[in-house]
Protein backbone atom coordinates (compact mmCIF):
# COMPACT_ATOMS: atom_id res chain seq x y z
CA UNK A 1 0.00 0.00 0.00
CA UNK A 2 1.59 3.12 -0.86
CA UNK A 3 2.37 6.05 1.33
CA UNK A 4 0.01 9.23 2.71
CA UNK A 5 2.04 11.93 2.67
CA UNK A 6 1.41 15.45 4.04
CA UNK A 7 4.74 17.67 3.08
CA UNK A 8 4.76 21.51 4.29
CA UNK A 9 7.44 23.41 2.01
CA UNK A 10 8.39 26.61 3.70
CA UNK A 11 9.58 28.11 0.79
CA UNK A 12 12.07 31.43 1.93
CA UNK A 13 9.97 31.65 4.62
CA UNK A 14 11.20 31.55 9.11
CA UNK A 15 14.06 32.74 10.96
CA UNK A 16 15.89 30.04 13.37
CA UNK A 17 13.83 31.08 16.02
CA UNK A 18 10.48 30.92 14.07
CA UNK A 19 11.59 27.83 13.01
CA UNK A 20 11.92 26.34 16.74
CA UNK A 21 8.40 27.97 17.34
CA UNK A 22 6.48 26.62 14.58
CA UNK A 23 8.23 22.98 15.11
CA UNK A 24 7.69 23.03 18.89
CA UNK A 25 4.01 23.96 18.04
CA UNK A 26 3.88 21.01 15.47
CA UNK A 27 5.52 18.18 17.48
CA UNK A 28 3.15 19.21 20.15
CA UNK A 29 -0.24 18.86 18.54
CA UNK A 30 0.92 16.23 16.06
CA UNK A 31 -2.12 13.95 15.51
CA UNK A 32 -2.02 10.53 16.01
CA UNK A 33 -1.99 9.62 12.36
CA UNK A 34 -0.65 7.03 9.84
CA UNK A 35 0.61 9.55 7.59
CA UNK A 36 3.88 10.42 6.61
CA UNK A 37 4.58 13.76 8.16
CA UNK A 38 7.23 16.42 6.66
CA UNK A 39 8.27 19.71 6.83
CA UNK A 40 10.58 21.35 4.35
CA UNK A 41 12.43 24.21 6.02
CA UNK A 42 15.30 26.58 4.72
CA UNK A 43 19.04 25.21 4.11
CA UNK A 44 20.29 27.56 6.22
CA UNK A 45 17.75 25.86 9.50
CA UNK A 46 17.90 22.21 8.75
CA UNK A 47 20.36 20.89 10.92
CA UNK A 48 18.63 22.74 13.44
CA UNK A 49 15.09 21.38 12.59
CA UNK A 50 16.38 17.89 13.11
CA UNK A 51 16.84 18.52 16.10
CA UNK A 52 13.97 19.82 17.24
CA UNK A 53 11.79 17.10 15.78
CA UNK A 54 14.07 14.34 16.83
CA UNK A 55 11.55 12.78 19.33
CA UNK A 56 8.99 13.09 17.08
CA UNK A 57 7.90 11.42 13.86
CA UNK A 58 8.00 14.50 11.90
CA UNK A 59 10.44 14.23 8.85
CA UNK A 60 12.34 17.06 7.97
CA UNK A 61 13.20 17.53 4.05
CA UNK A 62 15.48 19.73 1.94
CA UNK A 63 13.95 22.15 -0.80
CA UNK A 64 16.75 21.69 -3.14
CA UNK A 65 19.78 19.79 -4.02
CA UNK A 66 22.75 20.50 -6.31
CA UNK A 67 23.10 17.21 -8.88
CA UNK A 68 27.61 17.64 -7.97
CA UNK A 69 29.19 16.11 -5.56
CA UNK A 70 30.59 18.77 -4.40
CA UNK A 71 33.18 21.93 -6.20
CA UNK A 72 32.42 25.03 -6.99
CA UNK A 73 29.24 25.60 -7.74
CA UNK A 74 28.77 28.70 -4.88
CA UNK A 75 25.96 28.80 -2.74
CA UNK A 76 24.83 25.36 -3.70
CA UNK A 77 24.39 22.62 -1.32
CA UNK A 78 25.03 18.75 -2.00
CA UNK A 79 23.61 15.68 -1.45
CA UNK A 80 26.12 14.55 1.53
CA UNK A 81 25.69 17.51 3.19
CA UNK A 82 21.98 16.97 3.68
CA UNK A 83 22.54 13.38 4.51
CA UNK A 84 25.50 14.29 6.78
CA UNK A 85 22.77 16.28 8.57
CA UNK A 86 19.98 13.60 8.95
CA UNK A 87 18.58 14.91 6.24
CA UNK A 88 17.50 11.78 3.50
CA UNK A 89 14.48 13.47 1.54
CA UNK A 90 14.86 16.27 -1.19
CA UNK A 91 12.24 18.27 -3.27
CA UNK A 92 13.40 18.36 -6.63
CA UNK A 93 11.68 20.67 -9.47
CA UNK A 94 10.01 22.54 -7.62
CA UNK A 95 7.57 25.15 -10.12
CA UNK A 96 9.68 28.27 -8.46
CA UNK A 97 12.76 26.32 -8.55
CA UNK A 98 12.12 26.13 -12.80
CA UNK A 99 10.52 29.52 -13.38
CA UNK A 100 12.81 31.84 -11.53
CA UNK A 101 16.40 29.97 -10.95
CA UNK A 102 15.93 28.09 -14.26
CA UNK A 103 15.57 24.64 -13.47
CA UNK A 104 14.77 23.08 -16.47
CA UNK A 105 13.95 19.28 -16.98
CA UNK A 106 17.77 18.27 -18.42
CA UNK A 107 18.61 19.86 -14.66
CA UNK A 108 16.19 18.08 -12.68
CA UNK A 109 17.06 14.63 -14.26
CA UNK A 110 20.47 15.23 -13.59
CA UNK A 111 19.42 16.18 -9.58
CA UNK A 112 17.08 13.17 -9.53
CA UNK A 113 19.88 11.01 -10.53
CA UNK A 114 21.94 12.73 -8.09
CA UNK A 115 20.01 12.42 -5.17
CA UNK A 116 18.79 8.48 -5.91
CA UNK A 117 22.58 7.84 -6.38
CA UNK A 118 23.31 8.75 -2.56
CA UNK A 119 20.21 6.84 -1.45
CA UNK A 120 17.63 9.89 -0.92
CA UNK A 121 14.47 9.83 -1.23
CA UNK A 122 13.17 12.69 -3.87
CA UNK A 123 9.95 14.58 -4.06
CA UNK A 124 9.68 15.18 -7.97
CA UNK A 125 7.12 18.42 -8.54
CA UNK A 126 5.48 18.89 -11.49
CA UNK A 127 2.33 20.54 -12.97
CA UNK A 128 1.05 22.98 -15.94
CA UNK A 129 1.02 26.67 -16.08
CA UNK A 130 -2.63 28.20 -16.89
CA UNK A 131 -1.91 28.42 -20.17
CA UNK A 132 -1.06 24.88 -20.78
CA UNK A 133 -4.99 24.12 -19.09
CA UNK A 134 -6.57 26.44 -20.92
CA UNK A 135 -5.07 25.52 -24.34
CA UNK A 136 -5.85 21.92 -23.10
CA UNK A 137 -2.09 21.12 -23.60
CA UNK A 138 -1.92 19.90 -19.57
CA UNK A 139 -2.32 16.02 -19.51
CA UNK A 140 0.53 16.76 -22.65
CA UNK A 141 2.85 18.84 -20.79
CA UNK A 142 2.66 16.80 -17.59
CA UNK A 143 3.52 13.50 -19.74
CA UNK A 144 6.52 15.54 -20.96
CA UNK A 145 8.06 16.26 -17.34
CA UNK A 146 7.80 13.08 -16.00
CA UNK A 147 9.29 11.75 -19.46
CA UNK A 148 12.31 14.11 -19.10
CA UNK A 149 12.68 14.02 -15.43
CA UNK A 150 11.85 10.78 -14.63
CA UNK A 151 11.74 7.98 -17.19
CA UNK A 152 15.24 7.74 -17.62
CA UNK A 153 15.09 5.68 -14.02
CA UNK A 154 15.08 2.03 -13.48
CA UNK A 155 11.94 0.41 -12.43
CA UNK A 156 13.86 -0.37 -8.94
CA UNK A 157 14.37 3.58 -8.13
CA UNK A 158 10.72 4.28 -8.76
CA UNK A 159 10.44 3.07 -4.64
CA UNK A 160 12.75 6.45 -3.61
CA UNK A 161 10.10 8.62 -6.35
CA UNK A 162 7.27 10.43 -4.38
CA UNK A 163 5.50 12.98 -7.10
CA UNK A 164 3.42 16.11 -6.65
CA UNK A 165 1.34 17.68 -9.06
CA UNK A 166 1.06 21.52 -8.70
CA UNK A 167 -0.65 23.22 -11.11
CA UNK A 168 1.38 26.42 -11.28
CA UNK A 169 -1.84 28.43 -11.62
CA UNK A 170 -3.06 26.95 -8.47
CA UNK A 171 0.44 27.37 -6.55
CA UNK A 172 0.05 30.70 -4.09
CA UNK A 173 -3.10 31.99 -6.01
CA UNK A 174 -5.74 30.83 -3.55
CA UNK A 175 -7.31 28.83 -6.46
CA UNK A 176 -7.09 25.46 -6.06
CA UNK A 177 -7.67 22.50 -8.78
CA UNK A 178 -10.81 21.18 -8.04
CA UNK A 179 -10.64 17.77 -6.53
CA UNK A 180 -12.17 16.45 -9.69
CA UNK A 181 -9.23 18.05 -11.62
CA UNK A 182 -6.71 16.72 -9.04
CA UNK A 183 -8.29 13.32 -9.53
CA UNK A 184 -8.73 13.22 -13.39
CA UNK A 185 -4.27 14.04 -13.23
CA UNK A 186 -3.59 11.93 -10.88
CA UNK A 187 -5.32 8.79 -12.47
CA UNK A 188 -3.77 10.00 -15.85
CA UNK A 189 -0.21 10.12 -14.14
CA UNK A 190 -0.87 6.46 -12.69
CA UNK A 191 -1.79 5.57 -16.34
CA UNK A 192 1.19 7.01 -18.10
CA UNK A 193 3.82 5.62 -15.32
CA UNK A 194 2.11 2.04 -16.07
CA UNK A 195 2.61 2.65 -19.49
CA UNK A 196 6.38 3.08 -19.59
CA UNK A 197 6.82 0.58 -16.77
CA UNK A 198 3.97 -1.51 -14.85
CA UNK A 199 0.72 -0.95 -12.80
CA UNK A 200 2.56 -2.33 -9.82
CA UNK A 201 4.71 0.99 -9.71
CA UNK A 202 2.03 2.83 -10.81
CA UNK A 203 -0.24 1.90 -8.04
CA UNK A 204 2.66 1.73 -5.44
CA UNK A 205 3.83 5.83 -6.34
CA UNK A 206 2.64 8.23 -3.67
CA UNK A 207 1.10 11.07 -5.80
CA UNK A 208 0.86 14.16 -3.84
CA UNK A 209 -1.23 17.17 -4.79
CA UNK A 210 0.17 20.76 -4.02
CA UNK A 211 -1.73 24.03 -5.16
CA UNK A 212 -3.22 26.28 -2.38
CA UNK A 213 -4.36 23.34 0.02
CA UNK A 214 -6.03 24.43 3.16
CA UNK A 215 -8.04 23.58 6.11
CA UNK A 216 -11.15 24.12 4.26
CA UNK A 217 -10.57 22.28 0.89
CA UNK A 218 -7.97 19.12 2.07
CA UNK A 219 -10.18 16.58 3.10
CA UNK A 220 -12.28 16.62 0.00
CA UNK A 221 -9.48 16.80 -1.96
CA UNK A 222 -7.14 14.13 -0.27
CA UNK A 223 -10.96 11.90 -0.29
CA UNK A 224 -10.08 11.16 -4.12
CA UNK A 225 -8.31 7.98 -4.90
CA UNK A 226 -5.33 8.79 -6.58
CA UNK A 227 -4.36 11.40 -3.99
CA UNK A 228 -1.79 10.33 -1.68
CA UNK A 229 -1.60 13.53 0.14
CA UNK A 230 -0.20 17.36 -0.33
CA UNK A 231 2.83 19.42 -0.97
CA UNK A 232 1.76 22.57 1.24
CA UNK A 233 2.92 25.75 0.95
CA UNK A 234 1.74 28.94 2.78
CA UNK A 235 -0.57 26.70 4.93
CA UNK A 236 2.27 24.84 6.24
CA UNK A 237 3.51 27.92 7.98
CA UNK A 238 0.57 28.31 10.36
CA UNK A 239 0.72 25.48 12.77
CA UNK A 240 -2.84 25.25 13.07
CA UNK A 241 -3.40 25.26 9.53
CA UNK A 242 -0.85 22.77 9.16
CA UNK A 243 -2.12 20.50 11.84
CA UNK A 244 -6.09 20.41 10.31
CA UNK A 245 -4.80 19.39 7.21
CA UNK A 246 -2.74 16.65 8.65
CA UNK A 247 -5.97 15.46 10.21
CA UNK A 248 -8.10 16.05 7.32
CA UNK A 249 -5.90 12.74 5.79
C1 LIG B 1 3.86 24.93 -3.09
O1 LIG B 1 4.59 25.90 -3.14
O2 LIG B 1 4.32 23.81 -3.31
C2 LIG B 1 2.46 25.15 -2.80
C3 LIG B 1 1.61 24.19 -3.03
O3 LIG B 1 2.12 26.39 -2.28
P1 LIG B 1 0.67 26.85 -1.77
O4 LIG B 1 0.13 25.75 -0.90
O5 LIG B 1 0.92 28.11 -1.02
O6 LIG B 1 -0.16 27.04 -3.00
Amino acid sequence: MRSKIVAGNWKMNKTLAETNVLLSELTGKLPDTTAEVMVAPTFVNLAAAVQDVSASSIQVIAQNMHFAENGAYTGEISADMLLDIGVDTVIIGHSERRAYFGETDAILAKKVVAALAKNLRVVFCFGEELEDRKTDNHFKLVAEQLKNGLFQLDASAWSKIVLAYEPVWAIGTGETASPEQAQEMHAFIRKTIANQYNTEIADSVSILYGGSVKPANAKEIFSKEDVDGGLIGGAALNADDFIAIISAI
